[in-house]
């Protein structure tokens, strides 16, 4: 099995964990997650004896990430590049910085051709063909970036790019010729050629490079920091995050003799919010106090502040006193807020003994017009039998500290 030498590894480490931090500007914080081995599930070279290898990687190369104008950079690699990289704006379709064509001469030209039938292709690409058409006559208008890569060509007159091509010939390269007078493809090299040429890369690592050295070799104008990954997973710091509690004022929101929703949500809401400001991240309230705020303007205060997520406090009530328990409501699809959303309901549901509910669609306003990922807790039936024993401080104060834990874990942060 192909084995990468370490100081590639190491290159690949260094760039993953770079991906996974959020740079925040004015604080100069990083976030990261520790998860290498979700990390690297892209690097399917790897097979597991190296896993072992990997771990050293991770920890030879200490809170080591790379930045470009300030900002984390991605991993971009490419097995076999053929003498040169590309920049990005031919393969991604955008400008990235660090991803500038490199000559390489680091690794083979490695070239294979690729007998292609006119019908088959006809076939693929769902269009007719003419009796004794050639390969010539079929193919036209081809671009090409200056290493040679097909950005995009036309093929019996639909619009192909050289991407498009690679995956319905299943050919390893867009750096594709046709030969003069037969239907024989020339493919240079192997993957799209962005980023790290791996087979350059292993030349390089051979030649005793370390991996600052490749990384530098395929990305343009970067630089290498080192952050306190240990500091980063245990703070929030960075975070933005706004605290709804629901109702106030004139508007009581559900009643149960003289216990007011309202009040319930504020109490929980404070809670929350200070043991989450402890913990570095910046909450804001939609309000601090007994008053009516619209609904209207909750959304423009989350709109306004774009937070990471938002958490809006509500309590519920039934007719019937036999209904108990914790649900959590968020808009469609968002897989995030559904993440959360079981999150809160595990951790409530196992802390302060309230019956788990699931995790439902809410068509609510509040989350439908927020451009940020939240959710409404209803925390429990005020109006239960059993939940309505629940309303004492002391439990109220759990049900906040429970969900404190739950955002913590959403944030891959110890809580
Ligand atoms: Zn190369
Ligand atoms: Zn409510």
């Amino acid at each position: 099995m192909f084995s990468l030498p370490k100081e590639l590894i190491k290159a690949f480490v260094v760039l993953k964990r770079s991906e996974f931090i959020t740079c925040v500007k004015n604080s100069g914080y990083y976030k990261s997650s520790k998860n290498i081995d979700i990390a690297l599930d892209k690097l399917n070279a790897l097979n597991e004896e190296q896993q072992n290898i990997l771990y050293s990687a991770y920890d030879e190369t200490d809170g080591v990430i790379v930045l470009n104008l300030g900002e984390p950079v991605e991993l971009f690699f490419t097995k076999c590049c053929g003498g040169g990289t590309s920049n990005s704006e031919n393969i991604l379709g955008y400008k990235v910085n660090y991803l500038r064509k490199v000559l390489c001469k680091k690794c083979s030209e490695r070239c294979e051709e690729v007998k292609v039938d006119c019908n088959t292709l006809a076939e693929l690409l769902n269009c007719r063909i003419k009796y004794k058409e050639q390969i010539r006559e079929i193919i036209k208008d081809v671009s090409r970036d200056d290493t040679g890569r097909i950005r995009k060509l036309n093929i019996l007159g639909k619009d192909i790019t050289g991407e498009k091509i690679m995956e319905l010939l299943k050919l390893p390269s867009n750096r594709i010729y046709f030969k003069e007078d037969s239907i024989v493809l020339k493919v240079i090299g192997e993957g799209l050629g962005l980023g790290i040429c791996v087979e350059g890369a292993v030349n390089l690592a051979n030649e005793n490079k370390d991996f600052k050295d490749i990384i530098e070799y395929y990305y343009t104008g970067v630089e290498f920091v080192k952050i306190d990954e240990q500091k980063i997973v245990n703070s929030l710091e960075g975070r933005k995050i706004v605290i709804d509690a629901g109702h106030g004022g004139k508007d009581f929101g559900n009643i149960n003799g003289d216990v007011k929703e309202k009040d319930i949500n504020l109490f929980i809401a404070l809670k929350l919010n200070e043991l989450l400001t402890n913990k570095g991240a910046d909450c804001t309230l939609t309000r601090y106090k007994d008053e009516d705020i619209p609904l209207s303007d909750r959304v423009k205060i989350i709109n306004r502040k774009r937070p990471d997520i938002f958490i809006s406090i509500h309590q519920n009530s039934f007719p019937q006193e036999s209904v108990n328990g914790i649900e959590v409501y968020c808009f469609k699809d968002d897989s995030d807020a559904i993440e959360l959303s079981s999150m809160i309901l595990d951790s409530v549901s196992k802390n302060v003994e309230l019956k788990n509910r699931g995790v439902r669609n809410g068509e609510y306003y509040l989350l439908r017009e927020s451009k940020s990922t939240g959710v409404i807790v209803e925390c429990m039936y005020i109006t239960g039998n059993y939940d309505s024993q629940k309303l004492e401080e002391d439990s109220l104060e759990k049900i906040a500290e429970a969900i404190y834990e739950a955002v913590c874990e959403y944030f891959n942060v110890n809580k």
